[in-house]
């Protein structure tokens, strides 16, 4: 069963494969990255074997950041994908609901070396349910391993939407089930017995690990969470997947 048709039968929505309260999601989500905040960036790499830093610049090339222009990187966590795209003088605002994860980004951020073209980076913890930003503030939004993380789903979406401009672009990179057979066996059983474990090695900590995997689990498929996001109101909405569905980009536009 997927998460959406979960949280719609009831007070409950899906915490991994646990059903609790709205409210607890929220608490226990903030909990898990907050114990993974300082550890989050060598897991993504040996979780990934590297992988998600060519599924991230893929990503960025997709959104085509342009110089001047105002983003919003949702659940941007450690700034992998900010950064990517101020480099390509994008101003980008990093929002992100745990102030932990947004620490270790800023802290990212000044390391890192910048030159006259790259653009602007601000941090601000914000609930992507219900921001304190003005409607049609940007360009663009992105949200990237973020939004199965959100309690309300539909409500995240619907801010998105509105606090982009008429003419913005939403993309969104999640993972979700890989159709190709074979690969899925071998994905199911490294997800579900090594990741934990690696978790439990590397940071400490085998249970926030086990939930980001139950997660991924409980997320909707790529043509439902399609239809979420039309049904938030984008247009032109489409999906791109990648390893057989394991990971998808998705994009619509407010018109
Ligand atoms: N986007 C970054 C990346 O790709 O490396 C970080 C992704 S991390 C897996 C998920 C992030 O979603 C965490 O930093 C978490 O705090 C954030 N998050 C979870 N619920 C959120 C919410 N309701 N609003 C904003 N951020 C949220």
């Amino acid at each position: 069963m997927n998460e959406a048709s979960n949280e719609s039968s009831g007070e409950t929505v899906s915490f991994g494969y646990e059903n609790v309260s709205p409210e607890e999601k929220t608490r226990r989500v903030g909990e898990v990255f907050s114990s993974v905040a300082r550890k989050y960036d060598i897991m993504n790499d040996a979780m990934s074997m590297g992988m998600h830093r060519g599924w991230k610049d893929r990503f960025v090339k997709r959104v085509k950041p342009q110089s001047g222009e105002r983003i919003l990187d949702m659940a941007g966590g450690t700034g992998d994908i900010a950064f990517r795209m101020a480099d390509r003088g994008a101003d980008i605002t990093v929002a992100d609901i745990n102030q932990d994860m947004l620490d270790v980004g800023a802290e990212r951020a000044m390391d890192r070396t910048e030159t006259e073209d790259t653009g602007s980076l601000v941090f601000s913890c914000q609930n992507a349910e219900e921001t304190s930003f003005a409607s049609n503030t940007f360009d663009a939004y992105t949200i990237v391993f973020g939004i199965r993380n959100v309690t309300d789903k539909d409500k995240a979406l619907r801010e998105a939407l509105r606090v982009l401009r008429p003419g913005g672009r939403f993309y969104c990179m999640e993972f979700s089930t890989t159709e190709w057979a074979g690969f899925r066996e071998i994905y199911d059983v490294y997800s579900e017995q090594l990741l934990p474990r690696m978790g439990q090695m590397i940071a400490g900590d085998a249970d926030s690990y086990r939930y980001l995997v139950e997660s991924i689990r409980k997320f909707p498929s790529m043509p439902e969470f399609e239809r979420m996001i039309a049904k938030a109101g984008f247009v032109n909405t489409k999906y791109e997947s990648i390893l057989g569905g394991a990971v998808a980009i998705h994009s619509g536009w407010k018109i």
